[in-house]
């Protein structure tokens, strides 16, 4: 299968689309699910399809899924496949989520008899920040039939190719977005006592809001607070009326997570209130927690140790990066996990959103033999 999985992915990786925008990527993929002969739904979260193979002898429903959408940025690489449109790259691998899929498409849809129980395939729009995966749930990509285990997987440029990477439990930070304002009074530089300088607030607000992940979280928990962007002022000798301070949160249980936004709001009210000023705070609640179900982690272990050993399989330490995939996973059972796709030879060792970043193609072929083990195993197929 491998020459055909190239292709697809590298004709998708020379065009990618944004997040809501995968017009062209959701169409051909619906054109090769009906040439496989599944049952095709088109629409749902706008750009995304979703595939039904109903077996011949009853039995539960997986699904398995893939994100579709690209990012808004240029590619460097010099390679014959490299994105024809300017300011959208494939940066993130899901050129690759989608091959995999339509080869596990092929290959079960070439043994439609031996199927038993229903296997659901889900292409989602704008993982990257859009919350596809979140709007495929509302709209109902779990029911009909309804969905007893999901997987997902993501290329990964920290393993080499032909290693799989699987979260016991946690994978995946919950990921939260907040905007500080911080209003001072603006006036003359040098007559600071008739003013009220909302940049040496902010400068302290800085500091002090640091000290919460290390000061009022378990030590044994994770937590991050990064302030991102600052943006206030115009010129040498103004002191400004407003600084503004963008900032994310990230945390890997939701007590961190309340206590994480109730902290921040506290040390905003003191360190500004400490200087005479007010502010406004606007905290937005992005992905929830990406939660492994323990047994079907250890299905991904034991499915995938079978075609690569168990040697070749690692559990992999949560990352305090986020993924829509978690909004499946507080629906039904099911699991996230990582396909190496480094290789130091070629060159591929790149990090996500990097305008280098690629993968060892060899992972096409690779990926769709771990899913086809997981589905095998899951339905009890017995023929892998
Ligand atoms: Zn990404
Ligand atoms: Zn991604």
């Amino acid at each position: 299968m491998k020459d055909w999985l190239v292709e697809i992915r590298r004709t998708i990786h020379r065009h990618p689309e944004l997040g809501f925008e995968e017009v062209e990527t959701s169409k051909l993929i619906s054109e090769w699910l009906q040439k496989f002969g599944l049952e095709v739904k088109r629409g749902m979260a706008k750009t995304g399809v979703v595939g039904l193979l109903k077996g011949k002898k009853p039995g539960r429903t997986i699904a398995i899924r893939a994100d579709m959408d690209a990012l808004p940025m240029d590619e460097i690489n010099q390679v014959p496949y490299a994105s024809q449109i300017k300011g959208k790259m494939h940066a993130c691998g899901h050129d690759a989520h989608v091959a995999i899929l339509l080869g596990v498409a092929k290959f079960f849809s070439s043994i439609p008899d031996q199927v038993k129980g229903n296997i659901k395939w889900v292409f989602q729009p704008a993982e990257e920040g859009g919350a596809g995966g979140r709007i495929m749930v509302e709209e109902g990509v779990l029911e009909n039939p309804k969905v007893d285990a999901i997987f997902g997987a993501h290329v990964f440029p920290f393993l080499p190719v032909g290693k799989v990477g699987v979260y016991e439990r946690e994978g995946l930070a919950a990921a939260d977005r907040f905007t500080i304002k911080i209003i001072g009074k603006g006036g003359h530089a040098a007559s600071p006592h008739v003013s009220k300088d909302p940049i040496l607030a902010a400068g302290h607000l800085i500091t002090q809001i640091h000290s919460i992940v290390s000061r009022n979280i378990n030590p044994l928990d994770s937590g991050v607070v990064t302030i991102g962007k600052v943006s206030g002022g115009t010129a040498f000798n103004i002191i400004p009326d407003e600084v503004e301070l963008l900032g994310t949160v990230r945390s890997l249980r939701p007590q961190v997570r309340e206590e994480l936004k109730n902290r921040i709001e506290q040390v905003i009210q003191g360190v500004v209130g400490s200087f005479g000023m007010d502010y406004r705070l606007d905290f937005e609640y992005g992905y929830p927690v990406l939660i492994n179900n323990s047994e079907m982690s250890k299905l991904v272990a034991s499915a995938c140790s079978k075609g690569i050993g168990k040697e070749n399989v690692e559990v992999l330490k949560p990352s305090m990066g986020a993924e829509d995939f978690a909004y499946y996973l507080e629906k039904v059972p099911g699991a996230y996990f990582r396909l190496g796709c480094r290789n130091e030879e070629k060159g591929m060792i790149h990090p996500y959103h990097s305008s280098l970043f690629d993968i060892d193609e060899e992972v096409l072929p690779f990926g769709v033999e771990m899913f086809v083990r997981i589905v095998d195993q899951y339905l009890g197929l017995e023929i892998a």
